[in-house]
């Protein structure tokens, strides 16, 4: 915590491997570091010198403020024309009984259930549902923002996305300003998974490959949206692949400059194709957050998505390269409790993730979805905040 370039200097100029010392001093300097360098910092660097670095670079950028919103999820629906080998949440179609799909008039009772709570954020996800189109959504969007006009919309992965605009024969470019009009106002980064194509070909074969993947964000930050980016990691994919996917959104953050969070999202192996795939450590886990903090440099925010991680390792990110926790939630996603995670029902109080962030010195702050600050909870005393309605 609170590391100092003296500090940093020090274990650099400690470690014996020549490249990683190379490493170190670019980090220090504010440098880019290479393709061949992460790859190297995962195959050889020990956690506790990438973690340092990480760390350090973490809080030469935002110190020790710890970014967290509060927003809910809506999913319309599980059902999905894909069939991804490590998907645990959707149903396909003919076995719809099985799973959910919500009317409009439910959502915006979901929306309404809000009313008055100081949420900023909806964030939208779910399955391509074959007959949720894209005017579905258009008239979802439009209902929302009448009802409540400052509530930020964050919706639908790129993976819906594709579908809605084919399905609507419309242009990734024309499909993404009909939404925008709508009430859009930014995307998820969900859908990317590994962008390798033999790697995508054998979790997610039938789904919107790299390209289109990037051309759906390219056109949503040239409409002067902003969006994120995950990455799924700890299944089948070796370190170049990671690397590999970083530095094709690392490419496109040069050319637009549109994405605000990278989301590295750890595979979970209940209830679904990949069950027999062991989950990654959580020192596997650490020293992901901290190569994606050293090596995507242009990315503002490193986010650890906590109802996937459960809380403890969601805090030990903190010192590794990690400064955004997400949000309340609310108990309002199935997507991970439905593959395994600890958190069966995700859902933190302001007053819980306030103090989940402090116990590990950090200073928590409320955003919202475009990293406006809307209050520094430093100085909160945790006792008080535990027993106002404000916060729980
Ligand atoms: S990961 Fe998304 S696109 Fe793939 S099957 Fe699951 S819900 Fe459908």
């Amino acid at each position: 915590m609170d590391m100092s370039t003296e500090q940093i200097r020090e274990i650099v100029s400690n470690q014996q491997d020549a490249k990683l010392r190379r490493i170190g001093e670019k980090t220090i300097n504010r440098e880019r570091i290479f393709f061949d360098e992460a790859v190297l910092l995962f195959e050889k660097a020990g956690l506790a010198f990438t973690g340092a670095l990480a760390n350090y670079k973490r809080e030469s950028m935002h110190g020790n403020k710890t970014y967290f919103n509060r927003n809910f999820h809506i999913e319309p629906t599980n059902v999905c024309v894909f069939s991804c080998a490590f998907c645990s949440y959707s149903r396909i179609y003919a076995h719809r009984d099985e799973g959910w799909e919500l009317s409009i008039d439910q959502m915006m009772n979901m929306v309404k259930k809000y009313d008055g709570k100081p949420v900023t954020e909806v964030h939208i996800v779910g399955g391509v549902h074959p007959k949720m189109n894209l005017y579905f959504f258009v008239e979802l969007l439009q209902k929302i923002k009448a009802h409540r006009p400052g509530l930020h919309i964050k919706g639908f992965t790129a993976v819906e996305l594709d579908y809605m605009f084919r399905k609507a024969k419309l242009s990734v470019e024309e499909g993404m300003k009909t939404l925008h009009d709508a009430g859009l106002d930014s995307l998820p980064g969900g859908g990317a998974e590994i962008f390798d194509a033999e790697i995508r070909m054998q979790i997610c074969e039938d789904k919107v490959n790299a390209d289109g993947w990037l051309d759906i964000h390219r056109q949503a930050h040239l409409l002067g949206m902003h969006s994120n980016a995950t990455m799924l990691y700890g299944h089948i994919e070796n370190y170049s692949h990671r690397v590999d996917h970083m530095e094709r959104l690392r490419s496109l953050q040069d050319e637009t400059g549109g994405f605000n969070t990278f989301i590295p999202l750890k595979f979970r192996n209940k209830g679904n194709d990949m069950s027999h795939v062991a989950e990654s450590s959580v020192i596997e886990d650490m020293k992901t957050y901290a190569v994606s903090r050293l090596f995507m440099d242009n990315f503002p925010h490193i986010k650890a998505y906590w109802p996937m991680l459960g809380r403890q390792s969601a805090q030990l990110t903190l010192s590794f390269g990690v400064n955004d926790l997400d949000g309340t939630i609310d108990d309002s996603t199935k997507i991970y409790s439905m593959a395994g995670s600890e958190e069966q029902h995700p859902s933190l109080s302001t007053a819980e993730l306030v103090a989940l962030i402090k116990q590990v010195k950090r200073e928590p702050v409320e955003r919202d979805t475009l990293y406006k600050e809307i209050k520094n909870y430093k100085d909160m005393d945790l006792t008080a905040m535990a027993s106002s309605p404000l916060y729980n």
